[in-house]
């Protein structure tokens, strides 16, 4: 019989604290529970990590009241929080802070109870008859109630006859009316009612990718993680749908991540329209939810009502029980990894929860990440592959327009959308056919410097560009949102001189309205995204085709199918090579072929025209082709070369102060610790300034760290950071697997 339990307390250090289990409370009380338990002469809360028959702490006191009936955590998401704060080199109550969520840790958001009236008994004609004359407001109520023939909700009534609480409470006590109170899920969007989906035939290459997957779902623990490598329109979500009909009928559950999901509304719409229908539940997990929201949705996990869940990187700890199938759609995605806290990546969570479940795991994806396809390479993942569009529909063509070429054709340099791409949007708009136009920038001007000296206006607080956002007449910085007056003199030689340059979408906006002044031209971005239905909205209106030109950031370039859409303009396909990143070529290569992928869905011919000033890069001329592979074998032998991931693992340590010195004082001192005490085999960089060597007024100090494995690495790093004491306000952060070392 378990005695003790080992807590630890949400806000606290990280250290367990043995306290009692109180006599008849053994089976109540599990890892996972979530307990009150007194500290000093407070109550606390805290989460069991594991019970024990014995304890060497004295004084121990009991646990006061335990919080659920059931542990909210499951053993394996315990476990998975163990495994976090090992790896992720984090405190282990940050990682159960990263897994159950506040809107179910903390109380308040308990469920939302309606109140309901209902007939407790018949009423006769005579009896009504003598009410109307002594109440008629209860008379008004007893008729409601019977036309209405089941229990009616206390607001509605109120709602139709003015304040009626005190008449119905008169009638419950004269027991002719009944007041029930039920919980009412506060359902997210896309949750509303759906049209069944009936499912299509097979292609004979996603039935064999399915036959692949079919084992992984039968014997979980014999099989690796499968990558499906599918090009954008291959059916890879349709069998992801069939995988997980397979695993629903086998009575598990599924879980799938998607990126960014509050951007993708119409992959909840297809698997909601798959499921729902059935009577299978499917909840919807996301960053964008209310509180409320968040806390039904994951109680319906819990209890086990939904049995599939969507959600973007946090749904990955989902409370789901007897998992069958994890699915991690565009597995590549950036946006999986946790840019705070545990600084997690989602899908490398996914493969190792899905080993301790154990299910199968799915990674898909058009551009799988290098780190995935060399696991395949390496024999670690299956590989299988779709490699048709599902239609027959080709893939659009790419044109490459270098852009160094224009200047001496006599035209203006700053013209920043070539002939070539204007002949082309003029043709699909002769033609009622879509454009999209994609800039990674918002803003009107992104530059802002004095010509005279050649100073850059910088935000204040952080080292990048003021961006000038012409209609309202502001120069924002896009790391801190600081704002000001666009400066008419340079800040430091006083010369007039001053101006923007450089490209941004509100200023790509203006000038395609400016050459198609009969194009109905409509920009989406963040800026313009704000409204709460900003994004259905244009979304809606760019289907229904009342907008020819949509004009937008990366917003644009996820999952989204739009038909008419038959060109894609990539403005500048620069941006993203020149970031001082080993990963650049792949992000640039994974978002053109992404992008491309929104061409030419329908029955007519896709075409993509890309704007670079370095027309020869691999990324680009790769993803000309549509040649992952190519792609692939090329970047990964660079890699190989300078020894990159996924052939070392990276962690960066940040160092931020209010002064510069302090940073670097501290990025110093890590450093030398650090190559004082790990294996030979580790690389310790000396520190230097972060490429962004400021944001919101502190100063960013790096030092990187690379080898072969992580465990090693992370240990020296706790070492090193509990042997320093940091000086006052400066803060250090450790990023395992970074995305970017910015
Ligand atoms: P991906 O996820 O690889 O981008 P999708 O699963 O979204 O591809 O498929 C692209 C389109 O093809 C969707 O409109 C989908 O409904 C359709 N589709 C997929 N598989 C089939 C099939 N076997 N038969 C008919 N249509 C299909
Ligand atoms: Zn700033």
């Amino acid at each position: 019989m378990p005695r003790f339990a080992q807590v630890i307390l949400d806000r606290s250090t990280g250290k367990e604290l043995d306290y009692e289990i109180p006599a008849g409370w053994e089976n109540r009380i599990a890892a996972g529970s979530r307990v009150r338990v007194p500290l000093r002469n407070r109550q606390v809360i805290g989460t069991v990590v594991s019970v024990s028959e014995t304890t060497s702490a004295k004084g121990v006191r009991p646990i006061a009241s335990v919080m659920d009936e059931r542990p909210q955590m499951t053993p394996v998401l315990m476990k998975l929080a163990k495994w976090m704060a090992d790896y992720y080199a984090c405190d282990e109550q940050d990682a159960l802070r990263c897994i159950l969520p506040r809107a179910v840790r903390e109380t308040g958001h308990a469920p939302l109870k309606r109140k309901f009236a209902v007939l407790a008994r018949q009423v006769n004609a005579a009896e009504l008859d003598a009410l109307r004359k002594r109440a008629p407001r209860q008379a008004l109520l007893i008729e409601a109630l019977q036309r209405a023939g089941a229990p009616v909700a206390v607001a509605k009534l109120a709602a139709e006859f003015g304040s009626s609480d005190a008449a119905l409470k008169t009638l419950a006590r004269r027991g002719l009316v009944e007041i029930t109170s039920e919980a009412v899920r506060r359902a997210p969007r896309g949750s509303e009612e759906f049209v069944a989906s009936k499912p299509p035939q097979l292609s004979a290459e996603q039935e064999k990718a399915l036959e692949g997957i079919r084992p992984a779902l039968r014997e979980p623990d014999k099989h690796k993680p499968i990558v499906l490598k599918g090009i954008t329109g291959s059916g890879k979500t349709e069998v992801y749908l069939r995988a997980i009909g397979e695993v629903i009928d086998a009575g598990k559950t599924a879980l799938v991540l998607v990126p960014e999901i509050s951007l993708t509304p119409q992959t909840v719409e297809r698997f909601a329209s798959r499921f729902a229908p059935q009577g299978i539940e499917v909840a919807v997990l996301h960053s964008h939810l209310s509180e409320g929201e968040r806390h039904d949705e994951w109680h319906r996990v819990r209890d086990g009502k939904a049995r599939i869940v969507i959600g973007a990187r946090g749904a990955v700890f989902a409370p789901l029980e007897n998992l069958g199938l994890i699915v991690i759609d565009e597995e590549h995605d950036t946006s999986y990894k946790q840019d705070e806290g545990p600084r997690y990546h989602a899908r490398d969570l996914a493969v190792v929860r899905g080993k301790m479940e154990p299910c199968a795991v799915l990674l898909g994806s058009a551009t799988p990440s290098l780190e995935s396809f060399e696991n395949c390479r390496k024999g670690k993942y299956d590989l299988l592959e779709l490699t048709h569009r599902h239609d027959g529909c080709v893939l659009p063509v790419f044109r490459v327009v270098d852009m160094r070429l224009r200047s001496k054709d006599g035209e203006r340099n700053d013209q920043f959308i070539s002939p070539k791409l204007a002949t082309a949007i003029e043709s699909r708009l002769a033609k009622g056919e879509q454009t999209i136009l994609f800039l990674n920038r918002r803003g009107f001007f992104t530059v802002l410097a004095c010509k005279a000296c050649g100073k850059k206006v910088e935000c204040p607080h952080c080292s990048v560009s003021l961006a000038l956002h012409k209609k309202e007449d502001t120069a924002r910085c896009h790391i801190c949102g600081y704002a000001q007056k666009p400066p008419r003199k340079c800040p430091k030689c006083h010369d007039p001189q001053i101006a923007f340059s450089g490209v941004g979408t509100e200023k790509v906006e203006a000038a395609v309205k400016k050459m198609f002044p009969q194009a109905r031209v409509a920009r989406m971005d963040s800026d313009t995204m704000t409204g709460k239905n900003a994004y259905h909205e244009t979304l809606g209106a760019f289907r229904s085709r009342k907008i020819d030109i949509l004009v937008g950031t990366q917003m644009i370039a996820k999952g989204l199918h739009f038909p008419g859409v038959t060109l894609v303009g990539i403005i500048s396909a620069d941006s993203a090579l020149h970031l001082p990143d080993f990963r650049a070529g792949e992000r640039t290569f994974q978002l053109l072929v992404q992008v491309a992928g929104r061409a030419g869905r329908g029955d007519a011919e896709g075409e993509v025209i890309v704007q670079t000033f370095s027309p020869a890069h691999p990324s680009l001329q790769f993803a000309k082709s549509h040649d992952f592979d190519g792609f692939a074998a090329h970047e990964l032998e660079m890699r190989g070369n300078f020894g990159h991931p996924p052939y070392s693992h990276l962690v960066l340590i940040t160092a931020r102060a209010d002064t510069e010195q302090k940073a670097e004082f501290t990025a110093r001192t890590l450093a030398q610790k650090l190559t004082a005490t790990v294996p030979a085999s580790v690389m310790v960089s000396p520190s230097s300034p972060a490429p962004l060597a400021r944001v919101r007024g502190m100063y960013r100090y790096q030092v990187v760290a690379r080898g072969k494995q992580v465990r090693p690495l992370t240990k020296a790093i706790r070492d090193a950071l509990r042997g320093i004491k940091l000086p006052k306000d400066t803060h250090v952060s450790v990023d395992v697997d970074p995305m970017a070392v910015l």
